[in-house]
């Protein structure tokens, strides 16, 4: 098991689930592919212990179980599995990046 960061995440990037991680594993997607919206984070799951540190952290519930992850969000489970481990690992605090609403994306 391992845990996935869902699209909720897109421009929120409070990044608290990075100051919990202990181990570290979640990253920035910074790629260009146009179905994966670049403001926002992902978890390596190869990395991932699955403490569960990160999802209390999480101000829109973006970040589910990978045996939990609601029908609508499936698919994000491959793009963090494929995605996270090209792309920067998240290991400050960056309040710039805080996106102005953090209520996440309609479906
Ligand atoms: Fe990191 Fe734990 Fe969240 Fe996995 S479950 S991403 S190890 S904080």
């Amino acid at each position: 098991m391992a845990y996935v960061i869902t699209k909720l995440c897109v421009d929120c990037k409070d990044v608290a689930c990075t100051q919990v991680c202990p181990v570290v594993c979640i990253y920035e997607y910074t790629g260009d592919d146009p179905t994966i919206p670049k403001s926002m984070l992902l978890i390596d799951p190869d990395e991932c212990i699955d403490c569960n540190a990160c999802v209390p952290e999480c101000p829109v519930e973006a970040i589910f179980a990978d045996t939990n992850v609601p029908e609508q969000y499936a698919h994000w489970t491959q793009i963090n599995i494929d995605e996270a481990p090209n792309y920067p690992v998240i290991s400050q605090k960056i309040p710039a990046l805080h996106g102005p609403t953090c209520t996440g994306p309609e479906e």
